[in-house]
């Protein structure tokens, strides 16, 4: 059940050492309708920055355990895109220039104005709304890409962030066809080098959480090609 009054503005996860600080983020953020999660340190950042509820992530750079680079790095390598905003230390031009280059969207130099904290947060939420931001649908079934949620008609479905991905090839293409080598460096990386069947694998379980549990069957094999999904020709 959904209850649209207190929807929120948004998840952000905020990885910062600093008690205070962090503490004062988060009293400032869900004064502004955000719900937040504190984490004290980069190994307990990063595995909470994997869930993909997460809308925002405010990143520190030095952290105890991982560094904000090695956490921001280590989201992209394993394809996850939730923004990231990092908080560099000084005002350097070196910390920010390697903050981009990890992967971050955005970065603020402490001290920062809370205004200016949530003005930033606002706009990597709008950025990601924006264009490539839209729900998705496929009849009945429809992809957030913000809230990397999936729904058929009212049922919620669970998805691994692998699945959501391939899902979200197929998804932004309807009625075409997307070639398995495609999906495999779309959802997989270029680097990939394990058994390219991996796609059917994960078509495999995508079936069985979409359309079999539904009695349907969207998504479509195209012999030697690849796999295509809302021709209607399942439904
Ligand atoms: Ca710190």
């Amino acid at each position: 059940m959904t209850n649209e009054g207190v929807r929120s503005a948004g998840r952000v996860l905020v990885v910062e050492d600093e008690a205070a600080l962090a503490e004062g983020i988060a009293r400032g953020l869900n004064g502004e309708g955000f719900e937040v999660e504190i984490c004290a340190d980069g190994l307990s950042g990063l595995a909470a920055a994997r869930n993909d509820e997460i809308d925002v992530v405010v990143l520190d750079i030095m952290l105890p355990g991982m560094n904000g680079y090695k956490v921001c790095r280590t989201l992209r390598e394993e394809g996850i895109g939730t923004p990231i905003l990092m908080l560099t230390a000084k005002s350097g031009e070196y910390d920010e220039a390697e903050a981009l280059d990890t992967g971050a969207d955005d970065f603020l130099s402490k001290p920062f104005s809370f205004v200016v904290l949530v003005a930033r947060i606002n706009a990597l939420l709008r950025r990601s709304t924006d264009g490539r931001g839209q729900t998705m649908t496929v009849g009945d079934l429809s992809l957030d890409p913000i809230s990397r949620t999936c729904q058929r008609g009212d049922a919620d479905i669970t998805l691994t962030t692998r699945e959501y991905e391939l899902l979200e090839q197929l998804m932004r293409r309807p009625g075409q066809v997307v070639a398995k080598q495609e999906l495999l460096e779309k959802v997989w990386g270029d680097e990939f080098d394990g058994d390219p069947n991996v796609v059917e694998v994960y078509i495999g379980y995508l079936r069985r959480k979409i359309d079999r549990p539904f009695d349907r069957n969207d998504i479509e094999t195209v012999r030697g090609v690849g796999y295509r999904i809302g021709t209607g020709s399942g439904t």
